[in-house]
């Protein structure tokens, strides 16, 4: 049952009968459609000036001139960014029974990193320009200017043809030392991938939660890679979170799993988060890495230049194979098997791997959310973001300052608030302008206090999407916001 908005002091409310209930519409994001997203070149550019106009997105130190490729999220971006993490959770974690929680530490025993083969394999080809000493990624330019060889590369830098150092491969952990002394027989790398935390931690997880194979374990957390070209904005950045999920199963049964995970992860990214589904594709790897035997990728349409002419990987999705629990049983000595005790049979088992981006993830429900509108002759630009992932879920607003508007606005405000729904307040400046913020900040409801509410307690409630307006009454608020906001 609803809880009902309770504010003290207020005369009782004429009971909202007769007002009809709005319709829910189904939520694909409002932004803009994938071919006007397609046609739009500077969607990014537009982004990025919203997002720290709005206080989504800031660049790191930037009163020092900024750090290049970190990122710092504002009051509202650490919010979408909070809830696009707990959809994740919600969904791989607490709706199912057969995948476990976990929060690793980022630094791990050296060894793990040798296990998993990041010490020897975790390399990019890098390349030095001779004239400007810029470093490139070597594959990346090959395949940006079409080129054979470094001969034939110009630097993007200075522009300079022909002259650059041999390719040499660049690991791209991030190295650092334990305790006072700089040697190495004390170095720490800040992790690339939360995974291995999860592989460590197998029979620690199985036992205690008495999971049975197959089962998954999930955690949220940062990872570091020392990216030689990082760059546009939050989606490829030297500190990142990912959401990965591993799902233990017994050998043989892991392609259809595979398969499984797949069509879940692809519907999440639809149904949950709201992406545009003509904006989201799958792409298989062509080239395997040395642990996987299936392997692809979730791929959003950014636009600009991120990866393949604007499709970008938000998520990947690996059949690793027994590799990572064999490796650990090798460097560690320990055994990493399941015992199965009704078919008295003993295995390592094979791992899906579901591992999503929770910075690429919230840089797709923005860009996916975006839109401009003519709007009574005016540019109207509105941040559709599904109501269960935006950051603010109402203004409130007293039409006027003065009738007891603003106080019984201001009630609601604390009501709403005190019911664990964000809210925001604001009386400054005219009531299309105060609209008008709250849609840059993708806000999906404004409630409005005007001469009516003080008469008969109504109030209007506006959405973001149709600007549409409707009378309810101020008693039935909560339940109105709480029913499309969930
Ligand atoms: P890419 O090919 O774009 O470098 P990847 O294949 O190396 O990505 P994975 O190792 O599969 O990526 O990591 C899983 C997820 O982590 C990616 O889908 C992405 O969402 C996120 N991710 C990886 N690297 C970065 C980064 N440098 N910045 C932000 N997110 C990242």
């Amino acid at each position: 049952m609803a809880l009902r908005l309770c504010v003290s002091g207020l005369p009782p409310l004429a009971p909202a009968a007769n007002i009809p209930a709005l319709k829910i519409p189904d939520f694909h994001g409002t932004g803009l459609d994938a071919a006007q997203a397609m046609a739009d070149t500077e969607l990014m550019d537009k982004l990025v000036s919203l997002a720290k106009r709005r206080g989504y997105v800031f660049q790191s130190s930037e009163i020092y001139g900024g750090a290049a490729s970190v990122w710092d999220y504002g009051p509202l971006g650490v919010e979408l960014k909070r809830n696009v993490k707990e959809a994740w959770w919600k969904s791989m974690v607490h709706e199912r029974d057969d995948v476990e929680g976990l929060d690793a530490a980022i630094l791990m025993h050296p060894r793990v990193w040798e296990a998993s083969g990041h010490v020897e394999n975790f390399t990019d080809p890098l390349v030095e320009c001779l004239n400007c000493h810029r470093r490139f990624r070597e594959d990346t330019l090959l395949s940006e200017q079409g080129a054979g060889d470094v001969a034939g590369l110009q630097c993007p830098s200075c522009g300079t043809r022909g002259k650059w150092t041999e390719p040499r491969q660049f690991n791209l952990m991030f190295k650092t030392f334990k305790g006072p002394a700089e040697d190495s027989a004390e170095i720490v790398y800040l992790r690339p991938e939360t995974a291995q935390g999860i592989y460590v931690n197998f029979l620690n997880v199985q036992q205690s939660a008495r999971q049975k194979v197959p089962f998954g374990i999930a955690q949220i957390g940062k990872a570091f890679r020392n990216e030689i070209t990082p760059g546009n904005f939050t989606f490829r950045t030297l500190e990142f979170e990912q959401m990965e999920m591993q799902f233990f199963v017994k050998p043989g049964s892991d392609e259809e799993w595979f398969e499984r995970w797949r069509e879940k992860r692809l519907a999440w990214h639809r149904e949950v988060i709201g992406l545009d589904p003509a904006r989201i594709r799958y792409a298989p790897h062509e080239k395997l890495a040395h642990y996987a035997s299936a392997a692809g990728d979730v791929e959003f349409f950014f636009g600009g230049s991120i990866g393949d002419e604007g499709w970008g990987e938000i998520e990947g999705i690996h059949n690793r194979t027994d590799y990572d629990l064999k490796r650990h049983q090798e460097y560690s000595g320990k055994r990493l098997e399941y015992i199965d005790p009704a078919a008295n049979e003993r295995y390592v088992p094979y791992i899906i791997e579901t591992s999503a981006g929770a910075d690429r993830v919230t840089l797709a429900v923005l860009a996916n959310a975006y839109r401009e509108e003519e709007v009574e002759g005016e540019t109207r630009v509105v941040l559709g973001i599904k109501p269960t992932l935006a950051p603010i879920k109402t203004g409130v607003f007293p039409l006027v300052k003065k009738d007891g508007m603003p106080e019984r606005a201001g009630q609601i405000h604390e009501a709403l608030r005190a019911r664990g729904i964000p809210s925001f307040y604001d009386e400054s400046g005219a009531i299309g302008r105060r609209y008008r913020r709250q849609d840059e900040a993708g806000t999906p409801f404004g409630i409005t206090i005007d001469g009516e509410t003080m008469e008969n307690g109504t109030v209007t409630v506006r959405e973001r999407d149709t600007m549409t307006q409707a009378r309810i009454g101020q008693d039935q608020v909560e339940a109105y916001l709480q029913e499309r906001i969930r």
